[in-house]
């Protein structure tokens, strides 16, 4: 029996995932898991895809049975909020007056969608996307169809919850700021291919706009104002223009922060005994050389597997290779690779666009940093391990698709 505390903040999928692997790989310590929302730990990609759509129930998005955390002797601590952290003498604070001794924490907080600061913004009819409470809400206002829906930003959650939308019989508009919706997450190219998949399907986009204000009438929300002074007519506004990752107890304590809570490889902050896994850890990647903020759900399982066996003192590294999926309308894209150097890659299609199916290579001085398959069905990972051998690649070789990835 270990005599150790270990204690999580933060009960989503990365402190959920961190508690579960604690135990799965053997930690006999004590285990407390606090988090903020009212939830045990539950996963979000189908908040805007299939639970938003009512294809999947509640019970389907928890990480565990609701017995698990008493069975495995986890303190899951809901609802509780953390009012802030003693790194000298290893103490949490607890808002309601309690402290918990610690002697490794791992800060799993997440991100908080940025808020919209403009006239109206907090109007009925006004939704963001990040809990499971957002998302139920939104259901709510979109299950009929037959309304107009207008999404701000056009990122991840902008083009899900279009897709979404429209498919609940919804008449959508996304209004993006940038000229090419996904622009900064996957370059023009694929964007460009992710904004016709929504065209195609009847929504419209609205590319380099700028919103000025919400318009509000009778107690609701019923437009969108622009800058140029057209209002977009909308029955429902969703709000998605990034996340921020909450810092603030780290901030306070006197953690290292940089684009999030700084991390080495080890997902260890300025602290020691601190660590740091999911949406608010900035870590050291070993093979990219840089540090890499992800906010995928597949960085906060994978991270939180990792620091499990770090805050157990195994001798590993968090060196996975960074992943993402999405799905929109009948599009299904996988990613790999490490996102900050694709900005200057040079870009290499593999397989015809026009068919639908095909895959992206980002090529860094001849090796590829970054790669995604649209629609091409990968059980054997081959895109990946192009990247993890890091071989200079003749780009012409690449494009070829008689020629097997295997083999680059
Ligand atoms: P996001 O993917 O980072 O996209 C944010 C979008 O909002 C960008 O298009 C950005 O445009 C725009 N924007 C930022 N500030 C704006 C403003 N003041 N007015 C208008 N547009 C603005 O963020 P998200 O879609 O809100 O999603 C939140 C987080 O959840 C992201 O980190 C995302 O990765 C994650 N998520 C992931 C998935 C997935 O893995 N499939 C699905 C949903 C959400 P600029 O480029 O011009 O800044």
């Amino acid at each position: 029996m270990s005599s150790k505390h270990f204690v999580i903040v933060g009960a989503g999928p990365a402190g959920g995932t961190a508690a579960a692997a604690l135990r799965r790989q053997g930690f006999s310590g004590r285990l407390t898991l606090l988090g903020r929302e009212p939830h045990r730990p539950y996963i979000r990609p189908p908040l805007s895809k299939h639970y938003l759509r009512g294809d999947a129930d509640r019970e389907s998005l928890y990480l565990d049975d609701a017995g698990w955390y008493a069975d495995n002797d986890v303190d899951l601590l809901t609802g509780t909020v953390v009012a802030g952290l003693d790194l000298g003498s290893r103490v949490v604070h607890l808002d309601h007056g309690e402290s918990l001794g610690y002697d490794r924490l791992l800060l799993a907080t997440g991100a908080t969608p940025r808020r919209l600061d403009v006239a109206s913004a907090e109007a009925p009819g006004v939704h963001y996307l990040r809990t499971l409470e957002d998302s139920d809400s939104l259901r709510e206002a979109l299950a009929q169809g037959g309304k107009r829906v207008v999404l701000i930003g056009s990122g991840w959650i902008g083009l899900e919850v279009a897709a979404s939308a429209r498919m609940l019989g919804n008449e959508v508009t996304i209004l993006a700021r940038e000229a090419v919706p996904l622009s900064q997450s996957i370059g023009d190219e694929l964007g460009g291919f992710f904004a016709e998949q929504q065209t195609r399907h009847g929504n419209v986009v609205r590319s380099s706009v700028s919103v000025d204000s919400l318009v509000a009438e009778g107690g609701r929300v019923s437009g969108v104002r622009l800058t140029d002074g057209e209002i977009v007519p909308a029955d429902v506004v969703i709000v998605g223009i990034g996340a921020t990752p909450n810092v603030d107890l780290a901030q306070a304590a006197g953690l290292v922060l940089d684009n999030g809570v700084k991390v080495n490889e080890r997902l260890a902050s300025s602290d020691p005994h601190v660590f740091a896994a999911g949406d608010v850890a900035n870590a050291f990647h070993p093979a990219a050389g840089v540090h890499i903020r992800s906010e995928h759900l597949s960085n906060a399982m994978k991270a939180g597997v990792a620091v499990a066996k770090i805050m157990r003192d195994e001798d590993v590294v968090y060196d996975d290779l960074p992943t993402f999926m999405s799905q929109q309308f009948d599009v299904t894209l996988q990613f790999a690779g490490y996102a900050p150097l694709i900005d200057g890659a040079e870009l290499v299609t593999r397989g015809d666009v026009n068919s639908g199916s095909f895959s992206v290579f980002w090529l860094l001085d001849g090796r590829a940093v970054a790669g995604a398959n649209v629609n091409i069905p990968d059980p054997d990972k081959a895109l990946q391990g192009v990247i993890r051998r890091a071989r200079r690649i003749d780009p012409a070789m690449l494009r070829d698709v008689d020629v097997p990835l295997e083999s680059l």
